[in-house]
């Protein structure tokens, strides 16, 4: 093991030295944008949250800048990048650092993995990266290099997986440049190890990988279970009146938490607009509004995220007369819509106004 251990860390080194992509995070050892660009990347292609982390890191340089910034600015920031309870929780641990470490990122593997929104694959890529320690990581990429070099078939998403990845993770790290060590075997996952069939004939490891050698690449890792895909159903109205419409900032322990969005009418299933029409809600969102006249076609989407499918539809309308059941929204003027927060989902639709409008 000791001579596989040598042979992997020195190839994997070597690889990384000429095929690492060049990337922003990489060129620096502050651990603030190390966690940044490693909060970015946890749901997200690097080609998509590349520009996202330099903006991101150009307006919030530091954990103070962030700690100090309204939350609706952060959230802002972190438009169209979703799983947006990851820019909640970094905005609150940035806080957290300065009220406990004095504004200064904590520098153990200990106070990094208490920050929230930190689990151990991000507490050990900043501990590895930005101070040196020996802690391995264990993401996506690495699970795969590990169980096809290796040919284990221990399903990734159990307990008894976790901990055995973990473990052998941990002992083949090279324990004098952890951080180098770690991004390459990630690198390798992300560049060469990938998912499906790959070419291994590039492989600096080929010749020592037993799913190589064993045609067994297609099949490793393995996973023992699918999660299940809930489907939901958002009928949104864009209410406007005397160039004012109304924004509700979403609350509650549900997706798009703190971001805005259109009055919504949620219904357990798939529901036409007669039906709408018939629900409580409806009733109490236009009591007393007078006429309502749709200005538009409705728009149809169906967005899809990780554990759900959204079936949506946008009902632009426009009413006679200020609605006091709209009081508890925010009146926002048609113009200054862009510059809430809100969801992907809601982005789309005005990204379909505009270019309808262009087109008219
Ligand atoms: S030889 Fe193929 S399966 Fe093995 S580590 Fe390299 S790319 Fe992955």
């Amino acid at each position: 093991m000791e001579e596989v251990n040598e042979i992997l860390i020195s190839r994997l080194e070597q690889w990384y030295a000429t095929h690492a992509r060049e990337l922003p995070w990489r060129a620096t050892r502050d651990a603030y944008c190390i966690w940044v660009s490693e909060i970015i990347l946890q749901q997200t292609r690097v080609a998509q949250g590349y520009d996202y982390y330099l903006r991101f890191i150009e307006r919030f340089p530091n954990v103070k800048e962030l700690a100090m910034a309204p939350e609706d600015e952060v959230m802002k920031y972190w438009q169209g990048l979703g799983y947006y309870s990851r820019a909640r929780n970094m905005h609150a641990a940035a806080k957290d650092i300065v009220l406990r470490f004095g504004a200064a990122f904590p520098s153990n593997f200990e106070d990094i993995r208490s920050l929230k929104g930190v689990g151990d694959y991000t507490a050990a890529a900043i501990a590895s990266i930005a101070f040196g320690l020996p802690h391995a990581v264990v993401d996506g990429n690495v699970y795969r290099v590990l169980s096809r070099l290796f040919g284990v078939d221990i399903p990734i998403d159990t307990p008894q997986g976790k901990r055995y990845f973990s473990q052998l993770a941990q002992s083949l790290l090279h324990r004098d440049n952890p951080g180098l060590y770690n991004q390459a075997i990630m690198e390798l996952g992300a560049l060469q190890c990938t998912p499906g069939a790959c070419d291994c004939s590039d492989c600096p490891l080929s010749d020592i990988c037993v799913a190589c050698a064993s045609r067994t690449v297609a099949q490793l890792p393995v996973k023992q279970g699918k999660v299940s895909i809930k489907s939901r159903y958002f009928h949104y109205f864009v209410i406007s009146c005397g160039g004012f419409t109304w924004l509700k900032k979403r609350e509650g322990k549900d997706i798009w938490r703190n971001l805005y969005e259109y009055p919504l009418i949620e219904t357990p299933e798939e529901a036409d607009f007669i039906e709408i029409q018939r629900t409580e809600e409806y009733r109490k969102l236009f009591d007393g509004v007078g006429k309502i006249a749709f200005v538009d076609q409705p728009y149809t989407c169906r967005h899809v995220l990780t554990h759900r499918v959204i079936h949506a539809t946008f009902y632009t309308v426009e009413v006679e007369s200020f609605p006091a059941s709209l009081s508890h929204l925010t009146p926002v003027a048609v113009a200054d819509v862009e510059q809430f927060a809100v969801s992907r989902l809601t982005e789309l639709y005005h990204q379909y106004r505009e270019k309808k409008l262009l087109h008219e």
